[in-house]
């Protein structure tokens, strides 16, 4: 019997190998592999005979093998099988599988799973002994990460292994506090080994709640800590009266919503009792100002501030607005090797590194830009440091209110909701392929009409992808090429992307904003927050392969200086789910409302179709699904009110549950 801390190598099927794969992914116990959840899963449930293959739907048959042969097609052998039930004969065919033919034995019966292809046989079938449960064929079959280095089919026996004979003890199972819920046992079996969909949906459902719980309860926990926390010396509170809250330096007006965030954070830092605020507010709408003017009066007082931005681009761009907002401030780009002495006072500005830092710094104030693109492990190095200094986090990504009261609870909230003044929205079209020529031709026209107009081309990929199945999916390399024939010598066009040296980022980023570039080929990297006063047009290629909030994001970039903005959009996708988000999109410039559209349009049935969230930070719930988190917050309330006298115990049991409150202790956005 296993228990969920037994270590995989205890296991049976887990050798030194195999266990040595999975600990380098962090995956060392029953309970870790159990949460390694399947990417996605194959419906082979579809039992038939020969005579019912298609070309849709895998079917999964009983046939006897009537012939093999092995043959080689340079570079590759090709192993094929024919074989017949009483319905009809089929072929089979593999590509260098030699090992296949040592199981087919002619005259035994397989259980096999595929559909045809065109040729009429099916490709790389799935084989397996007839046997009363099957692992890999006639049932729900889930699709495990390859980045194990384990082949799928033996990480599905080892998973069978497990559940057969999995004992699970009662503390963990979150069913013990709410006795309406699936027993745990049953909740792993629907993951790894579903007989129907509705399992699966209802195990990863289970699965999201307790992770809302855990997020709950430390939330809650953070809060209460933050709320007992009094700097012992005082050396972050400000000294400021209301008429010198806007600095002279700042060339326009502050619009209401940032004037009234101003003096919130202002209000905060005033007191001795650290701030933790999250600064909300769509792409443009002006929060690099409102940061800075905190940062700047408590810079006046001989203090430091630290801005954390999440590329390096946008580290160097913040360095060069601050500084033309508040000339007199001593601003600094911190980068990798720079020799800066950090005790001055000043503002210090980089990438996640200055998080290393900190402990020179000693900042007052630390600023998180656009926080939800950062990865693991960035914020708690300096846990201590940061508990003692004020917290401003911003960020576009609308957060519904049921999750600012639930899991982000122990944030204070302000936000923007309003747009400087004599912004025009960017204008989207939805481009068709056939128009693309007309397209270019437009562009430039545009660069003619206004030399100092710039276009942001932007694709998904930065080279050719060799996968199959990307070969539809525009890159930057081609891109580049194609433009460059296209435009010949009439138009200044560079790429930037993440492969290319780290001196010629920087060259291509300075051009850039020397507007010596008409033109800028990319990656999705201009996404997070770039200001390029200029830019005028972003053309989206592959439109389809980005979420609406990347979209808006990426739309943000242009018409940032009051100038008629325009974003295209090139998608050659044919589904209707994808052609009416893209409308929708078009037709919609509100990010809030995009994001409603979004979570409308969500729901338990993406798990058959991975699809991702904005915030990518939750492992099993959707930051979108609205009704499971007012369902979490109940129950939450429920267990703490049942657990009122007994409150130590009840600690206890957050503690043992599936799910722990440490799985997110690097990266829960906000939570610190
Ligand atoms: P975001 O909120 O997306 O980070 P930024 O802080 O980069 O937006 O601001 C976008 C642009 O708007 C910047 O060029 C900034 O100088 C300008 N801006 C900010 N506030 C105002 C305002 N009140 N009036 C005019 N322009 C403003
Ligand atoms: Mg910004």
């Amino acid at each position: 019997m296993y228990s969920l801390s037994t270590s995989l190598i205890e296991v049976n099927g887990i050798g030194e190998k195999a266990f040595s794969n999975f600990s380098e992914k962090n995956v060392r116990t029953v309970r870790d592999l159990l949460l390694s959840l399947p990417l996605h899963y194959i419906d082979r449930s579809q039992i038939g005979q020969i005579a019912d293959l298609n070309l849709e739907k895998e079917i999964t048959f009983v046939a006897e093998v009537t012939s093999t042969s092995n043959f080689y097609r340079r570079p590759r052998s090709i192993q094929s099988a024919t074989v017949k039930d009483e319905t009809g004969r089929i072929k089979l065919m593999w590509f260098n599988n030699k090992f296949i033919l040592n199981k087919l034995k002619k005259g035994e019966s397989f259980l096999f799973s595929g559909k045809l292809n065109k040729k009429g046989s099916i490709v790389h079938p799935q084989v397996e002994d007839i046997a009363s449960d099957s692992i890999h064929t006639g049932r729900i079959v889930p699709v495990y990460s390859s980045t194990f280095g384990i082949q799928i089919g033996k990480i599905r026996r080892i998973l069978k292994e497990i559940i057969d004979n999995l004992e699970i003890d009662e503390k963990c199972d979150l069913s013990q506090l709410v006795p309406s819920l699936e027993k745990l046992k049953n909740v792993l079996t629907f993951l790894h080994y579903p007989e129907t969909q509705d399992q699966v949906v209802k195990a990863r459902e289970r699965l999201a709640l307790e992770e809302l719980l855990i997020l709950i309860e430390k939330s809650n926990y953070i809060k209460s800590e933050w709320q007992n926390l009094k700097t012992e010396e005082k050396p972050n509170k400000l000294e400021l009266s209301d008429n010198d809250l806007i600095p002279t330096s700042v060339p326009f007006t502050l619009t209401s919503a940032q004037l009234r965030s101003v003096k919130e954070i202002v209000a905060d830092i005033k007191t001795s009792v650290p701030m933790n605020r999250l600064l909300i507010g769509d792409v443009g709408s002006g929060k690099t100002v409102v940061a800075g003017i905190a940062a700047y009066h408590l810079i006046n007082q001989g203090l430091s501030v630290a801005l954390v931005a999440p590329t390096k681009i946008l580290a160097s761009q913040h360095v060069q607005t601050l500084q033309n907002l508040f000339p007199q401030t001593p601003i600094f780009h911190l980068t990798v090797g720079s020799k800066l002495d950090l005790s001055l006072p000043g503002l210090y500005v980089g990438t996640h590194g200055v998080v290393n830092r900190f402990e020179k710094i000693k900042p007052s104030l630390i600023i998180y830009d656009e926080q939800h693109r950062f990865g693991v492990g960035h914020r708690s190095k300096s846990f201590d440091l940061e508990k003692k200094a004020h917290l401003l986090t911003m960020t576009a990504t609308p957060i519904p209110r049921s999750l600012m009261l639930t899991i982000f609870s122990h944030l204070e909230l302000s936000v923007i909701d309003e747009m400087p003044a004599g912004r025009k929205p960017t204008q989207t079209f939805i481009t068709s392929e056939k128009k693309r020529h007309d397209a270019y031709d437009w562009l430039h026209k545009l660069l003619e009409e206004e030399p100092t107009r710039q276009i942001i081309i932007v694709c998904p990929f930065i080279e050719p992808s060799t996968h199959e199945s990307f070969s539809g999916v525009s890159n930057v390399m081609d891109k580049y090429q194609e433009l460059t024939k296209y435009f010949k010598k009439k138009a200044k066009i560079e790429m930037l992307h993440g492969r290319m040296k780290k001196k010629e980022q920087e060259g291509i980023t300075d051009n850039l904003f020397a507007g010596k570039i008409d033109i800028l080929v990319t990656t999705p990297i201009v996404e997070v927050g770039v200001d390029l006063p200029t830019a005028t047009v972003i053309v989206i290629e592959n439109a389809e392969r980005f979420g609406l909030a990347s979209l808006h994001q990426l739309r943000g970039r242009v018409g940032r200086r009051g100038q008629q903005g325009y974003c295209l959009l090139f998608s050659k996708s044919k589904a209707d789910t994808t052609k009416k988000r893209l409308k929708i999109f078009s037709e919609e410039t509100n990010g809030m409302k995009l994001a409603e559209f979004d979570l409308q349009n969500r729901g338990a049935g993406d798990i058959f179709g991975m699809s991702q969230s904005g915030m990518d930070n939750l492992k099993f719930a959707n930051w979108a699904n609205i009704e499971l988190i007012s369902g979490a917050r109940r129950i939450y309330n429920d267990i703490n009110k049942e657990n009122k006298k007994l409150s130590n115990k009840s600690k206890e049991k957050w503690e043992s549950l599936l799910i722990k409150k440490e799985d997110y202790k690097d990266n829960l956005p906000l939570a610190n």
